[in-house]
């Protein structure tokens, strides 16, 4: 297979290895920058191309295997590594591809196609390197992100707490500065990757003063995994996405260095929250990879099932529960396009990331439920592709924010537009 690196050269980038060390790559994408228009650049097709080939080759073989045994998905990880399939945002300037937010999501859709459990593995990582690719200075990218290009490592985001998840100003973990370190101590709760990522970033809170706002109130930090007094704890059994690795992780006493402060003291919050505008696109990009599939299978499943003497197509009542998965697939997969673009346009995208989340996200849960509906007992079995889709979708309207949490930002954003706050 062709690497990534390989394809932007080749196909459509032949000037990216002269560019390195500028940003001109980064809103190369004809379809996020040219307005309405709904055709991907032959380079975006071939990334797409060479994920489903992954996908078909790599992760859909050994996801029913990974489900069961829950085994980190490490092999695919160490391939789509190789091939330039993971940490593709990196900044050409240390090595990395650069890619927008929107060719980001063509891949997470078809990796979440294969399986979301590997994808949310791979979609982690990225969620960890993201405050360090926003607000990371030259030489904590070089170190931490160098370090992903180096070798197929993964990074992990460290904010929520078992006290705390959407309320993330409610965190407790607090960071102390005595002399040129910070202390810190607390306790992180649901950590994908908590128990392989080679470092974390973490929100802590560094201002005592209850009162003190949020955006002032906590800081950002790299911890290095090995630093001592941090302890992952058990992997958690979850309803889906098995294969990935939930934990919780105790900081106790561990000593960060000040240079591995993100932007400034007080600057985490923002920090935290700015990078959801570049990771909920592909979490919904992911849900939307998930919900194909179901449609797939339950197309594929209703052709060759018989009942009353006719495939079950061919009975309205199942060919209309397939269109229905059709519409919300279609709006959906649009929905991550229009806030992907956002994010790649540097405009507001929060509304349309929370939108494009909430809507995938549930069209996702809807196609699992209608897709074991559609195999009948069979969809009730594990031998069947659907049961575990349907375990599968779940996660997509906790993590990253609940569907509650989008709604409200979607209608946050309304009332600022009404009273003309926006
Ligand atoms: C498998 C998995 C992987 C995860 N990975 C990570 C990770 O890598 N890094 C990380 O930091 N976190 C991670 N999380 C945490 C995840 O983001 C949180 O679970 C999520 O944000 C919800 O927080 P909570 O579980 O504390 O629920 P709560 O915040 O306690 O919410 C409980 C319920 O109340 C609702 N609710 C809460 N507040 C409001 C409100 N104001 N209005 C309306 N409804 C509300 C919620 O929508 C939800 O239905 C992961 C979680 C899981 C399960």
């Amino acid at each position: 297979m062709a690497s990534l690196q390989h394809i932007a050269r080749a196909v459509a980038r032949p000037a990216l290895c002269a560019m390195r060390g500028t940003t001109a790559s980064r809103n190369y994408s004809a379809a996020a920058s040219n307005g309405y228009q709904f055709e991907l650049t032959d380079t975006q097709k071939e990334y797409q191309e060479l994920a489903r080939k992954f996908t078909a080759e790599e992760i859909i073989p050994k996801a029913a295997e990974l489900d069961i045994s829950g085994e980190y998905p490490w092999d695919i990880l160490k391939k789509a590594w190789e091939l330039g399939l993971l940490n593709n945002h990196i900044p050409a300037d240390i090595g990395g591809m650069e890619l927008n937010v929107f060719d980001g999501c063509l891949i997470a859709e078809e990796f979440a196609y294969g399986c979301t459990g590997v994808k949310t593995a791979i979609e982690a990582s990225g969620l960890g390197q993201t405050p360090v690719l926003i607000a990371g200075n030259k030489e904590q990218q070089k170190k931490y992100l160098g370090r992903l290009l180096e070798e197929p490592l993964v990074a992990a985001y460290g904010v929520t707490e078992p006290g705390a998840g959407s309320d993330v100003a409610g965190i407790k973990t607090r960071a102390e500065k005595k002399g040129d370190e910070y202390i810190i101590n607390g306790q992180k709760m649901w950590i994908t990757n908590g128990g392989v990522a080679n470092w974390y970033f973490v929100l802590a809170r560094t201002n005592p003063d209850p009162k003190a706002p949020a955006g002032k109130a906590f800081t950002g930090f790299i911890v290095d995994a090995n630093t001592p007094g941090v302890t992952p704890g058990r992997k958690e059994k979850n309803m889906g996405q098995r294969c990935s690795d939930t934990r919780g992780i105790t900081f106790e006493d561990v000593r960060v260095p000040k240079e591995n402060v993100l932007l400034g003291e007080g600057a985490g919050f923002k920090i935290a929250m700015a990078t959801f505008d570049k990771t909920r696109p592909p979490v919904a990009a992911g849900a939307v990879g998930l919900a194909q599939r179901c449609l797939d299978e339950a197309m594929k499943y209703s052709l060759e099932r018989k009942a009353f003497g006719v495939p079950i197509f061919n009975h309205q009542a199942v060919a209309f529960m397939l269109a229905d998965m059709a519409i919300g697939i279609e709006t959906s997969r649009l929905a991550w396009m229009r806030a992907a673009w956002a994010s790649d346009k540097g405009l507001p995208v929060a509304y349309y990331a929370s939108i494009a989340k909430a809507l995938a996200a549930d069209v996702a849960n809807k196609c699992a439920t209608d897709a074991v509906q559609i195999f009948g007992g069979n969809g009730f079995n594990s031998d069947y592709p659907v049961e575990k889709l349907m375990r599968d979708a779940k996660i997509f309207q906790i993590y990253e924010g609940t569907a509650q949490i989008q709604r409200l930002i979607v209608s946050r954003n309304l009332l600022a537009k009404a009273t003309g706050k926006a």
